[in-house]
């Protein structure tokens, strides 16, 4: 279903829901059922979200262009080792 829009010369803009393809170049009013002709607007696209669309941009970067990291990044490091030179003695995992 699509919107089209009518404008009554008396009663003003109004709407009427339709399936696509389908809209007549004149409908009644809904207010004094007048011969409106139809309005031609801008089709309302919507936009996708600003975060997903960042989120396909580097899914499809990184299909393409994997990116390559040299170092593990600071947020994923573990503690730094001890100074204690007794910890070096203790059995590792
Ligand atoms: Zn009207």
């Amino acid at each position: 279903m699509a919107t089209y829009q009518y404008r009554c010369a008396e009663c003003g803009p109004f709407d009427v829901r339709r399936p696509i393809g389908e809209a007549r170049p004149e409908e009644p009013c809904d207010g004094c059922g007048h011969r409106s002709r139809r309005v031609f607007t801008s089709p309302m696209l919507t936009r996708t979200p600003a975060a997903l669309a960042q989120a396909l941009r580097a899914q499809e970067a990184g299909a393409y262009e994997p990116r390559v990291v040299g170092e593990v990044p600071a947020a994923r490091r573990g503690p730094a080792p001890s100074a204690d030179p007794r910890h070096a003695l203790l059995p590792k995992p």
